[in-house]
C-alpha cells in the first residue's frame, strides 16, 4: 500500500507554510518541487510521531500575481484534495472565518474524504471566538492550534491517527503501531566487548564469523531476527568490520560505525565487557545515543567470567545511575553471549525500553503532573519577578519531547530543568531513554 497523503488547505496566509514546516521538520531539506508536476507546492515525507504519510502543502501559490491567484489555487487545491486520503483545513483563529475561507471549505466539502479543522494562530487560549465560528463550516470540531508554536500537536496527532485509513499488518514501513513493525537494535562496543558472538549466538547460525569470506561487503546493514514472535532489525556490525579490514582504518571506521550503527538504531545495546570497567568510550557512545535520541539498555557480557555475580552487578548498576544521569533508569543486563545466557531478559529490556521511547502521555495528565511538581518545588524568582510556567503538553515521541510554555522561562536555571526532567522520568516511568524539554516563552 502507498504511503498514505495528507493535504494541507486553506486561504492564503492562515498559517499553512508553518504547518507543513513543522510536521516536516528537520526533513525540510529534503522537500522535493517534483519538477513536471507542478512548481507550485511542496511535498514532504512525515513521521509523526509514529504516523508516517506524505504532506502536500497548497501555499505556494501566494507569490502569483493576484488577478489568476484565486482560480488557480483553486484548480491546485483540487487537485491536491483528489490525491489526499485526509485534509487538513487551516483557518486563521484570531481572523475568524472570512469570506475567502468559504470557496476552499466548499471544495473539501464535496470532496468527502475525512477532514481535520484546524483553528491555527490560537496559541495561549488567544483566537477561541474564531475557533468556535469554525463550527460553522460544517467540518466538524476544529482543534485550537498553533502552527508557530507547536501547541495543539497532541490533538492534531489524535485526530490524524483516527482519520488516516488503517494499514495492512503485512505493510511494516508504513505501520502506525510501532509494535507491529520490526524493531530496530544495533549491538555497538568496543572491540573485543563479544558483539559478533552475541549476534551469531541471537541468529543461532555462524552468520558473522569472519573467516574465508572476510572482506566481502554487503549492500545490506541489517539482518532480520525475529524474537518471540517480535520481527527484529539487527544492525550488522561485523559486516561493517569486514569493510573496515580492506580499507585498513579501522580507528576510523570504528567510530563512523559506531555512529551509524545508533542512527540506524531505535534501541542501541551498548555491550560492555563485565571484567573490565567503564573506560571513556563507553561514555561517549553512550552521549552520541543521547544526541541522537535513540533508547539505551545496557549489556554486560560475559558474565561467566565474573567470579562474584552480585557484587558486580551492584557496582556496575551504581556506576550506571552515577556516571549515565542523561538516561537515568537504564536497564542494566548481564549475560554471556558465548553461553547463550541472558538473551532473553536482554530482549525483554530491549522491548520494554522501546515502549517507553513510542510512550505518549495525555496532555491532562502532563499538566496534573506540572502542577503537583511546581508546588512542591516552585520555579526560583529572576530578577524578583517569579517565572510561571503555565502549561505543559507532549510534543513527540521517540524519545519523548514536553513542551513547558509560560512567562520568562529562558530565565529558569539548568538545576530546576534537571529537576523537572528527572521528576517526569519518575512520574510517567520512563527509564533508560532520553528525555526532551522545550521552553516556549509567550510574549
Ligand atoms: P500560508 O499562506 O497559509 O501558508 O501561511 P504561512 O504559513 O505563510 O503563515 C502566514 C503568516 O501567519 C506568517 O506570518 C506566519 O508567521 C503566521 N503564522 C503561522 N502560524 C501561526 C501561528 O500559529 N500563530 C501566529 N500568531 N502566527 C502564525
Ligand atoms: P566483538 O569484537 O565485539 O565482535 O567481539 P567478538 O564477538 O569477536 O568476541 C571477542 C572475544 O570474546 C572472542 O574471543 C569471544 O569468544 C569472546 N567472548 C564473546 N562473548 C563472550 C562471553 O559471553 N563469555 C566469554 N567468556 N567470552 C566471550
Amino acid at each position: 500500500m502507498d504511503m498514505p497523503t495528507v493535504a494541507i488547505v486553506g486561504r492564503p496566509n492562515v498559517g499553512k507554510s508553518t504547518l507543513f514546516n513543522r510536521l516536516v521538520g528537520k526533513k525540510l531539506a529534503l522537500v522535493d518541487d517534483r519538477p513536471g508536476v507542478t512548481r507550485d507546492r511542496r511535498e514532504g515525507d512525515v513521521n509523526f510521531g509514529g504516523l508516517v504519510f506524505r504532506v502536500i502543502d497548497t501555499a505556494g501559490l501566494e507569490q502569483a500575481d493576484a488577478d489568476s491567484l484565486l482560480g488557480r489555487m483553486r484548480a491546485q487545491t483540487e487537485t491536491a484534495i483528489l490525491e489526499a486520503d485526509v485534509v487538513l483545513f487551516v483557518i486563521d483563529a484570531r481572523a475568524g472565518i472570512l469570506p475567502a475561507d468559504q470557496p476552499f471549505a466548499e471544495l473539501v466539502r464535496r470532496a468527502g474524504c475525512p477532514v481535520v479543522l484546524i483553528a491555527n494562530k490560537a496559541e495561549g487560549g488567544t483566537g477561541l471566538s474564531g475557533a468556535y465560528e469554525a463550527f460553522s463550516l460544517g467540518l466538524g470540531d476544529p482543534i485550537p492550534f498553533s502552527a508557530e508554536h507547536g501547541e495543539g500537536i497532541g490533538e492534531l496527532h489524535d485526530a490524524l491517527t483516527e482519520a488516516l485509513p488503517k494499514l495492512d499488518d503485512e505493510d511494516e514501513e508504513y505501520d502506525d503501531d510501532p509494535s507491529n513493525r520490526s524493531l530496530k537494535v544495533a549491538i555497538v562496543g568496543r572491540p573485543n566487548a563479544g558483539k559478533s558472538t552475541l549476534i551469531n549466538r541471537m541468529l543461532g547460525e555462524e552468520r558473522l564469523l569472519v573467516g574465508p569470506e572476510a572482506g566481502i561487503t554487503r549492500d545490506s546493514i541489517s539482518l532480520d531476527w525475529e524474537w518471540r514472535g517480535r520481527r527484529i532489525k539487527l544492525h550488522d556490525t561485523a559486516g561493517m568490520r569486514r569493510k573496515a579490514r580492506i580499507d585498513d582504518k579501522l580507528e576510523k571506521l570504528a567510530v563512523s560505525d559506531g555512529l551509524r550503527a545508533v542512527r540506524f538504531a531505535e534501541v542501541v545495546v551498548v555491550l560492555l565487557d563485565a571484567t573490565i570497567p567503564f573506560e571513556k568510550q563507553d561514555l561517549t557512545i553512550v552521549d552520541l545515543i543521547e544526541s541522537e535520541g535513540r533508547a539505551l539498555v545496557i549489556g554486560l557480557n560475559k558474565w561467566d567470567l565474573v567470579a562474584d555475580q552480585p557484587g558486580l552487578l551492584k557496582k556496575l548498576r551504581e556506576d550506571c545511575t552515577r556516571l549515565l544521569p542523561q538516561v537515568r533508569g537504564v536497564s542494566v543486563v548481564p549475560l554471556s553471549g558465548l553461553a547463550g545466557d541472558g538473551i532473553d531478559t536482554l530482549m525483554k529490556a530491549v522491548t520494554e525500553t522501546f515502549e517507553v521511547w513510542n510512550k505518549r502521555i495525555s496532555t491532562s495528565k502532563i499538566n496534573d503532573w506540572l502542577n503537583e511538581a511546581t508546588q512542591r518545588n516552585p520555579p526560583p524568582a529572576v530578577a524578583s519577578r517569579r517565572i510561571k510556567i503555565r502549561y505543559a503538553t507532549q510534543v513527540k515521541s521517540r524519545p519523548p519531547h514536553f513542551a513547558l510554555f509560560g512567562n520568562q522561562l529562558d530565565g529558569l536555571p539548568k538545576s530546576y530543568t534537571r529537576y523537572l526532567v528527572n521528576n517526569l522520568r519518575e512520574a510517567f516511568d520512563l527509564p533508560g531513554v532520553p528525555i526532551r524539554l522545550s521552553l516556549r516563552t509567550s510574549k
